[in-house]
């Protein structure tokens, strides 16, 4: 059984102890943060370029968009990148949460990471019963609301392909291009050839331009950012991924004591 760790809601608290999960490793766990974080790069995309109109906080639509995306589209990977993005959200609150919880910004733009984990579980086990329901017990979400997440789930993919309906390829001609540049990585080294071992970049390429038509030309960006983030610019309509932040997952199972202690390189 994979675990996720300390199942804060089952504690109650932040910072718990870490539990171990024998089958992670720090390559595979940063690579399937890497596409998760690609996809919600993408759904950030898809909201601008699609013009999709939204009833609520982009960001929760842009997870929302990305779990869609990684369920339907990640194949034999779909799994490994679901449960270890939802337990690299609680990873990240473990390493940040502790600080943060002083100055809780319910503002913030990017929800805590406990919701965002939350709410992605929902859609899981919503999608998939069968390979989720532990990941769902384990979050401690109660067996009433695990069936509720269904029709959650449910709702959300209609309406997804709905607003993209216009915008899917089918048969049709490829849409405006997507191009892929990794700069240069410095220090970050490993962390580019790993992205590149694993096909990432263009892996969640060929996902986007086979099932989707792009309006315009965009590009996916690997690149050193000075701070472990990912994001989508509007302005040039690119997606970046910082090798800082790979490097930040990759710690957060090779090193979870220092992981995102130091952000220089
Ligand atoms: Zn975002």
């Amino acid at each position: 059984m994979r675990q996720v760790i300390a199942a804060f809601f089952a504690l109650g608290l932040l910072g718990g102890a870490i539990a171990q999960d024998e089958t992670v490793t720090p390559e595979g766990f940063a690579v399937s943060n890497a596409y998760g974080a690609l996809y919600h790069e993408f759904g950030h995309l898809f909201v601008d370029q699609f013009q999709l109109p939204l009833l609520g906080n982009e960001e929760y639509a842009a997870d929302a968009i990305a779990t869609l995306l990684i369920v339907r589209f990640g194949g034999d990977a779909a799994y490994d990148i679901s449960f270890d993005t939802v337990d690299g959200y609680l990873r990240s609150a473990d390493i940040y949460g502790a600080e943060k919880l002083d100055e809780v910004d319910f503002n913030s733009e990017h929800g805590m990471d406990q919701q965002r984990a939350a709410q992605m579980t929902c859609l899981l086990v919503g999608a998939n019963p069968a390979d989720f329901t532990d990941l769902a017990n384990q979050m401690g979400m109660e067996a009433e609301r695990q069936e509720a997440c269904a029709g959650e789930f449910d709702q959300a993919r209609s309406g997804w392909e709905r607003l993209v309906a216009d915008h899917v390829r089918g048969t049709g001609p490829e849409g405006a291009p997507l191009t892929i540049t990794y700069e240069d990585a410095g220090s970050y080294e490993p962390m580019a050839r790993l992205l590149r071992d694993n096909n990432v970049l263009e892996t969640v390429a060929s996902v986007i331009t086979t099932e989707f038509r792009l309006v315009a030309p965009a590009t996916m960006r690997a690149a050193l950012c000075g701070e472990e983030n990912a994001f989508y610019d509007p302005a040039d309509r690119s997606v970046t991924l910082c090798y800082e932040y790979v490097q930040l997952y990759f710690d957060m199972v090779a090193d979870p004591a220092n992981a995102g202690l130091d952000t220089s390189g």
